[in-house]
Protein backbone atom coordinates (compact mmCIF):
# COMPACT_ATOMS: atom_id res chain seq x y z
CA UNK A 1 0.00 0.00 0.00
CA UNK A 2 2.89 2.10 1.17
CA UNK A 3 4.40 1.46 -2.45
CA UNK A 4 1.38 3.14 -4.30
CA UNK A 5 1.44 6.38 -2.23
CA UNK A 6 2.48 9.51 -4.55
CA UNK A 7 5.82 11.17 -2.35
CA UNK A 8 4.68 13.66 -0.66
CA UNK A 9 4.83 16.90 -2.13
CA UNK A 10 5.80 20.27 -0.31
CA UNK A 11 2.82 22.53 0.58
CA UNK A 12 1.73 25.18 -0.96
CA UNK A 13 1.09 28.89 0.83
CA UNK A 14 -2.15 29.71 0.43
CA UNK A 15 -0.70 33.32 -1.53
CA UNK A 16 1.11 31.14 -3.69
CA UNK A 17 -1.96 28.59 -4.50
CA UNK A 18 -4.17 32.48 -5.21
CA UNK A 19 -1.74 33.81 -7.42
CA UNK A 20 -1.30 30.26 -9.46
CA UNK A 21 -4.82 29.84 -10.04
CA UNK A 22 -5.71 33.28 -10.50
CA UNK A 23 -3.29 33.45 -13.46
CA UNK A 24 -5.34 30.53 -14.76
CA UNK A 25 -8.37 33.00 -14.43
CA UNK A 26 -8.14 34.52 -18.09
CA UNK A 27 -11.34 37.10 -18.74
CA UNK A 28 -14.09 35.18 -20.51
CA UNK A 29 -14.98 36.50 -23.79
CA UNK A 30 -18.36 37.63 -24.55
CA UNK A 31 -20.34 40.93 -22.70
CA UNK A 32 -24.18 41.08 -22.44
CA UNK A 33 -25.84 44.16 -22.66
CA UNK A 34 -28.35 44.29 -19.76
CA UNK A 35 -30.77 47.31 -18.62
CA UNK A 36 -29.38 49.54 -15.43
CA UNK A 37 -32.38 47.61 -13.61
CA UNK A 38 -31.45 44.10 -13.74
CA UNK A 39 -27.35 44.35 -13.43
CA UNK A 40 -27.21 44.21 -9.68
CA UNK A 41 -24.51 41.69 -9.06
CA UNK A 42 -23.28 41.94 -12.20
CA UNK A 43 -19.49 43.49 -13.34
CA UNK A 44 -18.78 46.20 -15.39
CA UNK A 45 -17.11 45.29 -19.10
CA UNK A 46 -17.11 49.02 -20.08
CA UNK A 47 -15.42 52.23 -18.03
CA UNK A 48 -19.21 54.50 -17.35
CA UNK A 49 -17.90 58.07 -18.54
CA UNK A 50 -20.24 60.96 -17.74
CA UNK A 51 -21.21 63.23 -20.57
CA UNK A 52 -23.11 65.93 -18.39
CA UNK A 53 -21.99 67.21 -14.69
CA UNK A 54 -24.02 65.38 -11.85
CA UNK A 55 -26.08 67.52 -10.36
CA UNK A 56 -25.91 69.13 -13.86
CA UNK A 57 -26.69 73.04 -12.31
CA UNK A 58 -26.00 74.56 -9.37
CA UNK A 59 -29.55 73.73 -7.36
CA UNK A 60 -31.36 75.01 -3.44
CA UNK A 61 -30.80 72.69 -1.12
CA UNK A 62 -33.64 74.17 0.83
CA UNK A 63 -36.87 75.55 0.07
CA UNK A 64 -36.53 79.08 0.78
CA UNK A 65 -35.31 82.38 -1.04
CA UNK A 66 -32.34 82.83 -3.03
CA UNK A 67 -30.60 86.38 -2.94
CA UNK A 68 -27.38 88.03 -3.67
CA UNK A 69 -25.55 88.52 -0.18
CA UNK A 70 -24.52 92.13 -1.64
CA UNK A 71 -28.06 93.73 -1.74
CA UNK A 72 -28.64 93.30 2.10
CA UNK A 73 -26.11 96.08 3.02
CA UNK A 74 -29.07 96.63 5.99
CA UNK A 75 -30.24 93.65 6.82
CA UNK A 76 -33.64 94.70 8.58
CA UNK A 77 -34.54 95.42 5.09
CA UNK A 78 -37.59 93.32 3.11
CA UNK A 79 -36.43 92.63 -0.64
CA UNK A 80 -39.49 91.72 -2.77
CA UNK A 81 -40.16 88.28 -4.60
CA UNK A 82 -39.59 88.85 -8.11
CA UNK A 83 -39.78 85.42 -9.35
CA UNK A 84 -40.23 81.79 -8.29
CA UNK A 85 -38.88 78.84 -9.35
CA UNK A 86 -39.99 75.31 -8.42
CA UNK A 87 -38.21 72.32 -8.94
CA UNK A 88 -38.05 71.47 -12.45
CA UNK A 89 -38.06 74.89 -13.81
CA UNK A 90 -35.33 76.87 -14.82
CA UNK A 91 -35.89 80.73 -13.64
CA UNK A 92 -34.46 83.97 -15.15
CA UNK A 93 -31.66 85.99 -13.89
CA UNK A 94 -32.19 87.29 -10.68
CA UNK A 95 -33.20 91.52 -10.38
CA UNK A 96 -31.49 93.67 -8.77
CA UNK A 97 -32.56 94.10 -5.31
CA UNK A 98 -35.10 91.51 -4.97
CA UNK A 99 -35.21 87.21 -4.15
CA UNK A 100 -36.83 84.46 -5.52
CA UNK A 101 -38.73 82.03 -4.19
CA UNK A 102 -36.89 78.78 -4.36
CA UNK A 103 -37.47 75.11 -3.51
CA UNK A 104 -35.15 72.21 -3.28
CA UNK A 105 -33.76 71.16 -6.25
CA UNK A 106 -34.48 74.24 -8.36
CA UNK A 107 -31.39 76.10 -9.97
CA UNK A 108 -30.14 79.47 -8.98
CA UNK A 109 -31.06 81.94 -10.79
CA UNK A 110 -28.00 83.54 -12.37
CA UNK A 111 -27.07 86.33 -10.12
CA UNK A 112 -27.54 84.94 -7.09
CA UNK A 113 -24.88 83.29 -4.64
CA UNK A 114 -26.57 82.25 -1.40
CA UNK A 115 -30.06 80.87 -0.33
CA UNK A 116 -32.11 81.67 2.71
CA UNK A 117 -33.72 78.79 4.15
CA UNK A 118 -37.54 79.75 4.73
CA UNK A 119 -37.52 79.07 8.69
CA UNK A 120 -34.78 82.07 9.01
CA UNK A 121 -37.27 84.35 6.96
CA UNK A 122 -39.91 86.68 7.60
CA UNK A 123 -42.65 87.12 4.82
CA UNK A 124 -44.39 90.68 4.94
CA UNK A 125 -48.11 92.04 4.52
CA UNK A 126 -46.78 92.85 0.91
CA UNK A 127 -44.96 89.42 0.45
CA UNK A 128 -41.38 91.22 1.08
CA UNK A 129 -38.94 89.15 2.49
CA UNK A 130 -37.26 89.97 5.19
CA UNK A 131 -33.95 88.10 6.55
CA UNK A 132 -33.68 87.13 10.30
CA UNK A 133 -29.64 86.00 9.67
CA UNK A 134 -26.89 87.52 7.72
CA UNK A 135 -26.36 85.23 5.21
CA UNK A 136 -23.51 84.18 4.01
CA UNK A 137 -22.16 83.67 0.02
CA UNK A 138 -22.55 79.87 -1.37
CA UNK A 139 -24.57 78.37 1.21
CA UNK A 140 -27.52 76.17 0.80
CA UNK A 141 -26.20 76.15 -2.84
CA UNK A 142 -25.33 72.25 -4.05
CA UNK A 143 -22.97 73.21 -6.86
CA UNK A 144 -22.77 71.72 -10.26
CA UNK A 145 -20.43 68.72 -10.65
CA UNK A 146 -20.08 68.51 -7.41
CA UNK A 147 -20.94 64.91 -7.33
CA UNK A 148 -19.91 64.05 -11.13
CA UNK A 149 -17.79 66.65 -13.22
CA UNK A 150 -18.49 65.83 -17.50
CA UNK A 151 -15.98 63.34 -18.48
CA UNK A 152 -14.94 62.05 -15.41
CA UNK A 153 -15.15 57.90 -15.29
CA UNK A 154 -17.24 57.33 -12.49
CA UNK A 155 -17.59 53.56 -12.66
CA UNK A 156 -14.20 51.71 -14.06
CA UNK A 157 -15.01 48.74 -15.95
CA UNK A 158 -14.05 45.19 -13.50
CA UNK A 159 -17.01 47.05 -10.96
CA UNK A 160 -19.24 44.86 -9.09
CA UNK A 161 -22.29 46.41 -9.89
CA UNK A 162 -24.31 46.80 -6.17
CA UNK A 163 -27.56 49.17 -5.52
CA UNK A 164 -25.01 51.92 -5.28
CA UNK A 165 -23.23 51.54 -8.68
CA UNK A 166 -27.00 51.36 -10.38
CA UNK A 167 -28.13 54.89 -8.92
CA UNK A 168 -25.05 55.94 -9.80
CA UNK A 169 -25.12 54.54 -13.42
CA UNK A 170 -28.34 55.61 -13.61
CA UNK A 171 -28.05 59.64 -12.53
CA UNK A 172 -25.25 60.10 -15.80
CA UNK A 173 -28.39 58.61 -17.85
CA UNK A 174 -27.21 54.93 -18.60
CA UNK A 175 -30.49 52.92 -19.07
CA UNK A 176 -28.64 50.07 -20.51
CA UNK A 177 -25.02 47.94 -19.70
CA UNK A 178 -22.63 46.29 -20.73
CA UNK A 179 -21.84 43.84 -17.88
CA UNK A 180 -19.43 40.66 -18.28
CA UNK A 181 -21.54 37.55 -19.30
CA UNK A 182 -22.05 35.11 -16.10
CA UNK A 183 -19.36 32.35 -16.03
CA UNK A 184 -21.20 28.46 -16.95
CA UNK A 185 -20.47 26.53 -13.93
CA UNK A 186 -20.88 22.66 -13.75
CA UNK A 187 -21.41 21.73 -10.12
CA UNK A 188 -20.55 17.80 -9.01
CA UNK A 189 -20.25 15.74 -5.82
CA UNK A 190 -18.32 12.77 -5.28
CA UNK A 191 -18.58 10.20 -2.73
CA UNK A 192 -20.37 7.10 -2.75
CA UNK A 193 -21.61 7.78 0.87
CA UNK A 194 -23.72 10.83 -0.30
CA UNK A 195 -27.36 10.95 -0.56
CA UNK A 196 -30.18 13.61 -1.24
CA UNK A 197 -31.97 15.46 1.02
CA UNK A 198 -35.72 14.22 0.02
CA UNK A 199 -34.23 11.02 -1.33
CA UNK A 200 -34.22 9.18 1.87
CA UNK A 201 -35.84 10.44 5.41
CA UNK A 202 -33.51 10.74 7.72
CA UNK A 203 -35.21 8.02 9.97
CA UNK A 204 -34.00 5.50 6.87
CA UNK A 205 -30.65 6.23 6.72
CA UNK A 206 -28.80 3.50 5.57
CA UNK A 207 -25.52 2.85 8.07
CA UNK A 208 -22.55 4.96 6.62
CA UNK A 209 -24.90 7.34 5.23
CA UNK A 210 -24.79 11.08 4.76
CA UNK A 211 -26.63 14.15 3.54
CA UNK A 212 -24.76 15.87 0.59
CA UNK A 213 -24.50 19.90 2.24
CA UNK A 214 -21.99 20.91 0.25
CA UNK A 215 -23.94 20.94 -2.83
CA UNK A 216 -26.15 23.34 -1.62
CA UNK A 217 -24.18 25.55 -0.39
CA UNK A 218 -21.74 25.47 -3.17
CA UNK A 219 -24.95 26.27 -5.39
CA UNK A 220 -25.81 29.04 -3.40
CA UNK A 221 -22.86 30.30 -3.22
CA UNK A 222 -21.85 30.08 -7.34
CA UNK A 223 -25.48 32.26 -7.67
CA UNK A 224 -23.76 34.69 -5.59
CA UNK A 225 -21.04 34.97 -7.70
CA UNK A 226 -23.31 35.36 -10.55
CA UNK A 227 -22.80 32.53 -11.82
CA UNK A 228 -25.32 30.07 -14.47
CA UNK A 229 -24.89 26.70 -12.79
CA UNK A 230 -25.66 23.22 -13.96
CA UNK A 231 -25.67 20.95 -10.75
CA UNK A 232 -24.82 17.68 -12.66
CA UNK A 233 -25.47 15.82 -9.20
CA UNK A 234 -23.49 13.35 -8.40
CA UNK A 235 -20.26 11.65 -10.47
CA UNK A 236 -21.36 8.00 -11.78
CA UNK A 237 -19.15 5.71 -10.00
CA UNK A 238 -17.43 3.97 -12.66
CA UNK A 239 -14.59 5.41 -15.21
CA UNK A 240 -16.11 5.89 -18.21
CA UNK A 241 -19.56 7.12 -17.29
CA UNK A 242 -17.48 10.18 -15.25
CA UNK A 243 -15.32 10.65 -18.59
CA UNK A 244 -18.51 11.15 -20.57
CA UNK A 245 -19.56 13.08 -18.20
CA UNK A 246 -16.86 15.33 -17.49
CA UNK A 247 -16.65 15.53 -21.57
CA UNK A 248 -19.87 16.62 -21.69
CA UNK A 249 -19.89 19.32 -18.79
CA UNK A 250 -16.74 21.27 -20.17
CA UNK A 251 -18.30 21.32 -23.68
CA UNK A 252 -20.96 23.83 -22.08
CA UNK A 253 -18.91 25.50 -18.81
CA UNK A 254 -16.35 27.19 -18.47
CA UNK A 255 -15.41 25.97 -15.05
CA UNK A 256 -16.29 22.42 -13.89
CA UNK A 257 -16.42 22.43 -10.02
CA UNK A 258 -16.68 19.04 -7.92
CA UNK A 259 -16.27 18.38 -4.09
CA UNK A 260 -14.80 15.43 -2.46
CA UNK A 261 -11.78 12.92 -3.52
CA UNK A 262 -9.08 15.54 -3.82
CA UNK A 263 -6.90 13.71 -0.35
CA UNK A 264 -3.97 12.36 -1.37
CA UNK A 265 -3.78 8.75 -2.13
CA UNK A 266 -7.69 8.42 -2.16
CA UNK A 267 -9.14 6.03 -5.01
CA UNK A 268 -11.51 7.85 -7.09
CA UNK A 269 -12.83 8.57 -10.60
CA UNK A 270 -12.67 12.03 -11.05
CA UNK A 271 -8.65 12.03 -10.92
CA UNK A 272 -7.67 9.59 -13.59
CA UNK A 273 -10.52 11.05 -15.97
CA UNK A 274 -9.75 14.40 -15.60
CA UNK A 275 -6.19 13.31 -16.44
CA UNK A 276 -7.01 11.42 -19.43
CA UNK A 277 -9.17 14.62 -20.62
CA UNK A 278 -6.43 17.09 -20.08
CA UNK A 279 -4.74 18.01 -16.80
CA UNK A 280 -5.03 17.88 -13.16
CA UNK A 281 -2.91 18.80 -10.50
CA UNK A 282 -3.40 18.42 -6.76
CA UNK A 283 -2.07 20.46 -4.43
CA UNK A 284 -1.16 20.45 -0.39
CA UNK A 285 -2.19 24.03 0.25
CA UNK A 286 -1.13 25.09 3.77
CA UNK A 287 -4.71 26.18 5.23
CA UNK A 288 -6.44 24.86 8.32
CA UNK A 289 -9.15 24.03 7.14
CA UNK A 290 -9.04 22.89 3.67
CA UNK A 291 -5.38 21.11 3.09
CA UNK A 292 -6.21 19.19 -0.54
CA UNK A 293 -7.75 21.27 -3.37
CA UNK A 294 -6.96 20.43 -7.23
CA UNK A 295 -6.84 22.32 -10.77
CA UNK A 296 -6.94 21.32 -13.70
CA UNK A 297 -8.26 21.62 -17.47
CA UNK A 298 -10.94 19.38 -18.99
CA UNK A 299 -10.68 20.18 -23.24
CA UNK A 300 -11.26 23.53 -22.78
CA UNK A 301 -12.95 23.88 -18.95
CA UNK A 302 -11.34 25.24 -15.97
CA UNK A 303 -11.39 22.35 -13.21
CA UNK A 304 -11.26 22.94 -9.63
CA UNK A 305 -11.65 20.17 -7.11
CA UNK A 306 -12.84 20.80 -3.55
CA UNK A 307 -12.07 19.33 -0.34
CA UNK A 308 -15.15 16.84 0.64
CA UNK A 309 -15.17 17.61 4.77
CA UNK A 310 -18.09 20.61 4.68
CA UNK A 311 -16.10 22.95 6.49
CA UNK A 312 -12.88 22.79 4.19
CA UNK A 313 -15.04 22.99 0.87
CA UNK A 314 -17.04 26.22 1.90
CA UNK A 315 -13.48 27.99 3.13
CA UNK A 316 -11.60 26.90 0.72
CA UNK A 317 -14.38 28.54 -1.79
CA UNK A 318 -14.44 31.47 -0.24
CA UNK A 319 -10.54 32.38 -0.27
CA UNK A 320 -9.55 30.38 -3.68
CA UNK A 321 -12.81 29.61 -5.92
CA UNK A 322 -14.29 33.36 -5.03
CA UNK A 323 -11.94 35.16 -6.67
CA UNK A 324 -11.54 33.18 -9.02
CA UNK A 325 -14.77 33.52 -10.58
CA UNK A 326 -14.55 37.33 -10.05
CA UNK A 327 -12.19 37.31 -12.28
CA UNK A 328 -13.48 35.80 -14.88
CA UNK A 329 -15.36 38.23 -15.02
CA UNK A 330 -12.95 41.19 -14.75
CA UNK A 331 -13.72 42.10 -11.39
CA UNK A 332 -10.52 43.84 -10.14
CA UNK A 333 -11.27 44.26 -6.22
CA UNK A 334 -10.61 40.75 -5.64
CA UNK A 335 -9.30 40.69 -1.98
CA UNK A 336 -11.84 40.94 0.66
CA UNK A 337 -11.11 43.94 3.14
CA UNK A 338 -9.53 42.51 6.70
CA UNK A 339 -10.51 44.42 9.61
CA UNK A 340 -8.26 44.54 12.89
CA UNK A 341 -10.23 43.30 15.92
CA UNK A 342 -9.32 42.12 19.59
CA UNK A 343 -9.50 38.48 19.96
CA UNK A 344 -11.35 37.77 23.19
CA UNK A 345 -11.00 33.83 22.98
CA UNK A 346 -7.08 31.80 23.43
CA UNK A 347 -6.36 29.85 20.73
CA UNK A 348 -3.24 28.02 22.31
CA UNK A 349 -2.46 25.33 20.07
CA UNK A 350 0.30 27.09 16.84
CA UNK A 351 -0.19 24.78 13.60
CA UNK A 352 2.26 25.16 11.29
CA UNK A 353 -0.50 25.73 8.42
CA UNK A 354 -2.28 29.07 8.23
CA UNK A 355 -5.58 28.81 10.24
CA UNK A 356 -9.15 30.29 9.78
CA UNK A 357 -10.79 30.56 12.82
CA UNK A 358 -14.49 30.41 12.80
CA UNK A 359 -15.32 33.29 15.50
CA UNK A 360 -18.50 36.10 16.14
CA UNK A 361 -18.92 39.42 17.05
CA UNK A 362 -19.33 39.60 20.15
CA UNK A 363 -21.52 43.12 22.01
CA UNK A 364 -17.79 44.07 23.62
CA UNK A 365 -16.82 44.69 20.11
CA UNK A 366 -13.83 41.38 20.12
CA UNK A 367 -14.22 38.38 18.88
CA UNK A 368 -15.39 34.93 20.07
CA UNK A 369 -14.90 31.55 18.96
CA UNK A 370 -16.43 29.08 17.72
CA UNK A 371 -15.59 25.77 20.71
CA UNK A 372 -15.76 22.98 17.86
CA UNK A 373 -12.91 24.10 14.47
CA UNK A 374 -13.13 20.43 12.95
CA UNK A 375 -13.36 20.80 9.39
CA UNK A 376 -16.45 19.07 9.42
CA UNK A 377 -18.67 20.92 11.88
CA UNK A 378 -20.63 23.08 9.61
CA UNK A 379 -22.17 24.56 12.18
CA UNK A 380 -19.19 26.57 13.10
CA UNK A 381 -19.91 28.51 9.47
CA UNK A 382 -24.00 29.18 10.85
CA UNK A 383 -22.86 30.34 14.20
CA UNK A 384 -19.98 32.29 13.05
CA UNK A 385 -19.84 35.69 11.53
CA UNK A 386 -16.53 35.50 10.06
CA UNK A 387 -13.03 34.13 10.35
CA UNK A 388 -9.66 35.10 12.06
CA UNK A 389 -7.05 34.48 9.60
CA UNK A 390 -4.15 33.02 11.65
CA UNK A 391 -0.27 33.00 10.61
CA UNK A 392 1.16 29.70 10.61
CA UNK A 393 2.61 28.63 14.03
CA UNK A 394 1.24 31.83 15.86
CA UNK A 395 -0.88 31.37 19.22
CA UNK A 396 -3.93 34.35 19.85
CA UNK A 397 -4.15 35.07 23.77
CA UNK A 398 -6.92 37.26 24.80
CA UNK A 399 -6.60 40.48 23.81
CA UNK A 400 -4.24 40.34 21.37
CA UNK A 401 -5.44 42.49 18.04
CA UNK A 402 -6.10 40.03 14.72
CA UNK A 403 -6.81 39.64 11.34
CA UNK A 404 -11.19 39.44 10.79
CA UNK A 405 -12.71 38.83 7.63
CA UNK A 406 -16.35 38.96 7.69
CA UNK A 407 -18.64 36.45 5.74
CA UNK A 408 -20.43 39.46 4.55
CA UNK A 409 -17.17 40.88 3.23
CA UNK A 410 -16.78 37.34 1.45
CA UNK A 411 -20.46 36.45 0.19
CA UNK A 412 -21.27 39.51 -1.49
P1 LIG B 1 -13.30 13.43 0.84
O1 LIG B 1 -12.68 14.75 0.55
O2 LIG B 1 -14.04 12.85 -0.31
O3 LIG B 1 -12.29 12.49 1.42
O4 LIG B 1 -14.37 13.67 1.96
C1 LIG B 1 -14.00 14.14 3.23
C2 LIG B 1 -15.19 14.13 4.15
O5 LIG B 1 -16.18 15.00 3.67
C3 LIG B 1 -15.87 12.77 4.27
O6 LIG B 1 -16.25 12.59 5.61
C4 LIG B 1 -17.07 12.90 3.38
O7 LIG B 1 -18.11 12.07 3.77
C5 LIG B 1 -17.43 14.34 3.54
N1 LIG B 1 -18.11 14.84 2.34
C6 LIG B 1 -17.66 14.71 1.07
N2 LIG B 1 -18.52 15.29 0.20
C7 LIG B 1 -19.54 15.77 0.95
C8 LIG B 1 -20.76 16.44 0.64
N3 LIG B 1 -21.07 16.75 -0.63
N4 LIG B 1 -21.58 16.80 1.65
C9 LIG B 1 -21.24 16.50 2.94
N5 LIG B 1 -20.12 15.87 3.30
C10 LIG B 1 -19.28 15.49 2.33
MG1 LIG C 1 -15.00 11.17 -0.81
Amino acid sequence: MTAERPAAKPMKSLDEALAQLLAYAARLDGVEQLATFDADGRVLAQDLVSHLHVPPQDNSSMDGYALRCADLTDPSRALPVSQRIPAGSAGTALAPQSVARIFTGAPIPAGADAVVMQEDCDVQADGSVRMTAQPKPGQWIRRAGEDVTRGAVVLAQGARLTPAELGLAASIGMDVLSVARRPRVALFSTGDELVMPGAVAPEHMPPGAIYNSNRFFLKALLKRLGCEVSDLGIVPDQREATIAALRGAAEQHDLILTSGGVSVGEEDHIKPAVQSLGHLDLWQIAIKPGKPFAYGRVADAHFIGLPGNPVSSFVTFLLLVRPFLLKLQGVTQLAPTPMTVRADFSWPRADKRREFLRVRRNPNGGLDLFANQSSGVLTSAVWGDGLVDTPPGATITPGDVVRFIPFSELLA
